[in-house]
């Protein structure tokens, strides 16, 4: 099977990135490889689970490679872990740069946020954010 590599920070993808982090003393800013490698495992397994489903708008969509995400996240977005308070030694995930300001907290749940912008169409999203801001939008 073949891979197809994909650098999400290329100005080809009309990434909604805000670049805000907020800098919050227990948050730092991690290099994007763990994070790509998480968004690449939870892209692959997505469209597996779509086919064994007889799911085809995935496949339709992205063909039946497998994808590897390399060099960056999507331009404004960006990979912070956040330790907990002692004795406690993990350390969660937030990826900053929703325009609602929200953070994703997995690579599995950035992946469709990912996904319409490989896609060429953010605004048809339904990542969790997108969907919480556009109901906030049509309450107002
Ligand atoms: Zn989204």
């Amino acid at each position: 099977m073949s891979t197809i590599k994909v650098d999400l920070s290329a100005p080809i993808y009309p990434s909604d990135g805000t670049g805000i982090v907020p800098n919050k003393p227990n948050e730092r800013v991690e290099p994007d490889d763990e994070i790509l490698r998480a968004l690449s495992h939870a892209l692959n397994r997505k469209m597996r689970e779509a086919a064994k489903a007889g799911i085809i708008a995935l496949r339709d969509e992205l063909g039946t490679a497998e994808y590897d995400f390399v060099g960056n996240l999507p331009s404004g977005y960006t990979y912070v872990r956040r330790g907990r308070a002692a004795p406690d030694t993990r350390r969660d995930i937030r990826i900053y740069g929703h325009p609602s300001g929200g953070f994703f907290e997995s690579g599995a749940k950035f992946m469709p946020h990912v996904v319409a912008m490989m896609m060429l169409y953010p605004s048809y999203c339904c990542c969790k954010l997108c969907e919480q801001m556009r109901a906030i939008d049509a309450r107002a």
